[in-house]
């Protein structure tokens, strides 16, 4: 059975929503960066109205008919164990390790053999990727400015799988905790083949079932 246009326009208009809200949250922490650096504990724990969390992140996904699109929001912090824009060449290395392993995002998501879903596409946001995309060998000095401006910062990842046989995806197992243990909790929004979820995943509980 596959998702209405309207269920899933909602939940599209419920993730530009919070997205909007991220940004606004952002601002929010600007102000705490201070505190932040000093202390140097990256407890957000307080701010409960923050959407930038560290340890947590969002986990949004859709499956519709063959389609299977998942849209991970995530603080930097969960997935490199920093934010700041890397200027070293070993966080480069990091950054640039990250890219690839989310690149490589069926070890990320693991579907039922079955249900023959493969990896189509992969976008990745990030200012922290923006940082090592234009190396042509000349030094940049632009980063500087943007590096000063961001106390957080996020990784966005959309993927996109296709299913030969769809009817077989009973569940999908999110592997991301044990690739990143820095995640400790995403929350999840999903359209599934029978409709509409929520609740939260962690590493003891890494199945999404349909
Ligand atoms: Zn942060």
């Amino acid at each position: 059975m596959r998702p209405t246009p309207f269920i899933i326009g909602s939940l599209l208009a419920a993730m530009s929503f919070a997205s909007a809200a991220h940004d606004h949250a952002d601002h929010g922490h600007d102000e705490h960066k201070h505190e932040d650096k000093h202390d140097h504990d990256h407890d957000h724990g307080h701010d409960s109205l923050s959407a930038h969390e560290h340890g947590v992140g969002s986990l949004n996904l859709v499956v519709d008919g063959n389609d299977v699109s998942i849209e991970l929001d995530s603080p930097a912090d969960n997935l490199l164990g920093f934010e700041y824009l890397p200027t070293s060449d070993a966080d480069k290395a990091k950054v640039k390790a990250l890219r690839t392993q989310l690149n490589e995002a069926e070890a990320l998501f693991v579907f039922p053999a079955a249900a023959d879903c493969s990896l189509k596409e992969v976008e990745l946001n990030s200012p922290l990727f923006d940082a090592v995309a234009d190396e042509h060998g000349h030094d940049h000095d632009h980063g500087e400015k943007e590096k000063a401006a961001e106390a957080h910062a996020d990784i966005q990842a959309h993927f996109h799988f296709t299913c030969t046989q769809a009817a077989k995806l009973d569940q999908i197992q999110v592997a991301l905790f044990s690739a990143f243990p820095g995640t400790e909790r995403l929350l999840l929004q999903a359209i599934g083949p029978k409709g509409q979820q929520g609740g939260e995943l962690t590493a003891a509980q890494n199945l999404i079932r349909f």
